[in-house]
């Protein structure tokens, strides 16, 4: 069984509204192992309407349509559903009692438009919708030559739909499965490479058709691989996906840096906090891009112990008797300099490991850290290249990546 799902609004195609509920429909399905073939956003226009239920009916079994149940000339579900199916629109007594008593508890009156909600494709059940005045439609279409389509159509307020979806549809679409299965999604994040070396470093996991299958992405530097598998509860498709992590961490090493929703500064901080250590961070281009990430971390509190920003040169001398020192060395943004300014921070922050982050330099040339640590300091050049959007926050991450591998290059 696959299915597709329909979202219908004027608001959606105008680009005014974002289309979350597809997104949320999906993952439920994706929860009870029902793939998803297609999302349709269609506007408020009755001909294109029954053109998208006619044809998610021909190349899906389930179709989930959200949107287009109210009460106004421009909200067309129920027309197009009985158009589509070649059937009558019929008043269900039950949903017009519900609607007539929602009026009620509210104390207004019911306007004459709202009787059209009380209008079904005739073979249709109801959807009941406790909190609102559209109830959905569960409509089944028959097939020539295959089995029933099954069509629930739901309002576009996404509480309501919700909370349908919960009470009503889920249970309908557990039932039509029989013996339960899941999809299920495990992002495993990795950092320090391109995405087509990476992927040539996997040889095999990518390939389509492969179970679980693994999938790559790319944000800001960051690579994704998004490994999915089905079975009959999460633990068990997770438990069977877990040869697949191993191989990755066989192939990748320590460019793998965390699972889900991990960012770098999350695997740095549970670096540290594992081995009792602790880390402080100086930045001047970056502009403590990196302290906030950490400083955001929940858990951060013992082990990062804080941190500088410095706007220019004067602001070096705030890590005290550094001028003397830093006299000797050929300017601020040289590797030398932040030697010196990690390895100061480290002491005044009395902490196992400090990083310093140079001046910004122009874009194409290097940008220049140095990480202070246990076994003495060590200097870096980061490239400052790409976009200008994800310059600053690349470079961040980037020297956050390198204090990760000197945590794990460090013995204990
Ligand atoms: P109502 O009875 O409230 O009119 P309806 O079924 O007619 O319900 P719409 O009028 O299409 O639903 O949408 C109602 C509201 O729900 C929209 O104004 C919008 O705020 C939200 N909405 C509709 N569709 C979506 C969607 N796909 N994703 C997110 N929000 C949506």
């Amino acid at each position: 069984m696959r299915a597709e799902i329909i979202s219908i609004g004027d608001e959606l195609t105008s680009g005014q509204r974002v289309d979350t509920n597809s997104a949320w429909v999906s993952q439920r399905l994706g929860e009870l192992g029902v793939p998803v073939a297609f999302h349709t956003t269609v506007a408020d226009h009755l001909p294109d309407n029954i053109q998208a239920f006619r044809l998610a009916c021909e190349r899906a079994d389930l179709v989930i349509a959200t949107g287009g149940l109210g009460p106004t000339a421009d909200d067309l579900t129920r027309q197009a559903v009985a158009e589509m199916a070649g059937v009558d629109l019929v008043e269900d007594a039950g949903a017009l009692e519900h609607i007539r008593a929602l009026f009620a508890r509210r104390k207004r009156e019911m306007p004459p438009n709202n009787l059209v909600q009380a209008l079904f494709p005739r073979g249709s059940r109801v959807v009941p919708n406790p909190h609102g005045s559209a109830p959905g439609i569960d409509f089944e279409l028959p097939r020539p030559g295959k089995s029933l389509a099954r069509i629930f159509c739901l309002p576009g307020v996404p509480a309501e739909m919700q909370e349908m979806w919960q009470g009503t549809v889920a249970p309908a679409v557990a039932t039509m499965l029989g013996a339960p299965r899941v999809i299920h999604h495990y992002r495993v994040k990795c950092f320090g490479v391109g995405e087509s070396d990476l992927e040539a470093m996997l040889p095999d996991l990518i390939r389509r058709g492969r179970v679980p299958s693994v999938g790559i992405t790319v944000s800001k530097a960051t690579i994704t691989l998004r490994i999915t598998a089905e079975g009959p509860t999460i633990p068990l498709a997770r438990e069977s996906m877990q040869p697949t992590v191993d191989v990755i961490h066989q192939c990748l090493g320590n460019l793998v840096y965390g699972y889900e929703d991990d960012e770098m500064q999350h695997a740095v901080l549970r670096l540290l906090r594992e081995r009792q250590q602790t880390l402080a961070v100086v930045e001047w281009g970056t502009a403590g891009l990196v302290q906030h990430w950490l400083g955001e971390c929940a858990d951060a509190a013992a082990a990062f112990r804080g941190g500088l920003v410095l706007r220019d040169a004067a602001g070096v001398e705030i890590l005290s008797g550094l001028a003397a020192e830093l006299a000797g060395v050929m300017g601020l943004a040289s590797a030398p300099a932040m030697s010196v300014v990690a390895q100061a921070a480290r002491e005044r922050f009395a902490t196992d490991f400090a990083l310093a982050i140079g001046p910004l330099p122009e874009v194409g040339q290097n940008l220049q850290i140095a990480i202070a640590g246990p076994p003495g300091v060590v200097t870096r050049e980061i490239p400052y290249t790409g976009h200008p959007d994800i310059l600053k926050p690349r470079a961040a991450k980037q020297a956050l990546n390198l204090v990760r591998l000197a945590i794990l290059n460090n013995p204990q």
